[in-house]
């Protein structure tokens, strides 16, 4: 079975690219997933040449002519070229190289261009990481960035983050002493910019997502369901679309530079990142929180990932299965693993988790070659 480690750029200058492909090749996986394109973060690295590492946002690669309006901001290190040296050694080695891109989710540019962030249901512009994908230069940026990662020959780019943000991520630092609840958490996440406001049942969904906020801000007792009401469903359904021509806009301009798209699904994430216990509906059923329908989204890219961050293997199995329900049994679906905290106990716990993807996905990636230690990774 085809299985790839995601690691970062940080990881392949520290350790050299030969030694951490070696690395994997020995694990008995298949390939790399490089992090060309990525965001803001400060990570512990067990093994990495800092034990803490500070990630900016931004591109491994000189970024080229063909961004418009947005340009993406450029790693230190970029002119060493990573992609272009990696290709050659995965190849002597038979190795697959993925590079992978976080698109519409970037800090850096949302301060540099507030315009193009998401704005909610009061007006305000107090996501500066969320990029919304309704926004024309942030579609012209999207197509642009895959362009130039599809340009490495890699075997497929993987894109994160091309899809609508969750109000709890759209910045590093966010507080809250008003206890918002998940309904109106949700609602103030909403985007309703002017692109936005063109969608279908905009303005009765925005009004609603006032009403809904402000109760719940002034301590009225807010309706505990799991389902917004009825005008912020149907606006989340119908900027789905939203998602989907952009996913097809990217794919399209990926198999014109020769090579193919992998969609990672965050919803996963978003449900079991913190502890991998999951609560509440599968994730495919919740991914119109993020402006992504399975089905369709699957339809225009070539692969489709999921982040099946969950201790409990019943559950990963329950979640591809929904998966490969949407998605039909030709499309290619993997299955990311995290093999150790806070997911994973043991090499047997992670054994029993790959079996159960493995009986409906084509492929299982593990997360992340820097962010886990040796011993972790070597239950691989
Ligand atoms: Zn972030
Ligand atoms: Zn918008």
């Amino acid at each position: 079975m085809e299985s790839s480690v995601y690691a970062f750029v940080e990881d392949v200058r520290g350790e050299g690219a030969g030694r951490v492909l070696d690395r994997v090749l020995g694990y008995g996986c298949t390939g790399l997933t490089v992090a060309a394109a990525y965001h803001q973060a400060r990570d512990v690295t067990p093994h990495g040449p800092a034990r803490v590492t500070f990630r900016r946002d931004g591109v491994h690669f000189p970024p080229g002519d063909l961004f418009g309006r947005l340009v993406p901001p450029v790693q230190p290190w970029a002119k060493e070229d990573p992609l272009r040296t990696l290709r050659p050694l995965t190849r002597e080695r038979g190795a697959a190289l993925h590079a992978w891109g976080v698109f519409c989710h970037n800090t850096t540019l949302g301060l540099e261009h507030p315009d193009v962030t998401q704005e909610n249901c009061f007006g305000d512009r107090a996501a500066p990481a969320d990029l919304c994908p309704s926004h024309p230069d942030v579609r012209a940026y999207a197509v642009a960035l895959a362009r130039s990662l599809a340009r490495y020959e890699p075997d497929a780019v993987v894109a994160e983050s091309l899809h609508f943000g969750l109000f709890g991520h759209g910045y590093h630092h966010e507080r809250s002493f008003a206890e918002l609840g998940g309904l109106a958490e949700y609602a103030l996440g909403l985007c309703f910019c002017a692109h936005c406001r063109r969608i279908d049942g905009a303005d009765a969904a925005r009004a609603e997502a006032v009403r809904l906020v402000e109760d719940a801000l002034d301590g009225r007792p807010w309706p505990e369901a799991d389902e917004p009401p009825a005008a912020i469903m149907e606006f989340s359904l119908a900027r789905r679309r939203t998602v989907t021509t952009l996913v097809a806009e990217v794919a399209e301009a990926v198999a014109d530079e020769g090579s193919r798209l992998i969609f990672i699904d965050l919803t996963g994430a978003a449900k079991g990142y913190a502890d991998g216990l999951p609560t509440g509906g599968l994730a495919a059923s919740e991914a119109w929180r993020i402006g992504v329908d399975p089905a369709a989204v699957g339809s225009v890219a070539s692969g489709y990932a999921v982040l099946a961050y969950a201790r409990d293997a019943a559950r990963v199995a329950a979640d591809l299965a929904a998966y490969r329900t949407a998605l039909g049994p030709d499309r290619e679906l993997r299955a990311v693993l995290r093999p150790g905290f806070p997911d994973t106990d043991s090499a047997g716990h992670l054994a029993e988790k790959v079996k159960a993807a493995a009986g409906f996905a084509d492929a299982v990636d593990y997360y992340a070659y820097g962010l886990t230690p040796f011993h972790v990774l070597e239950r691989i």
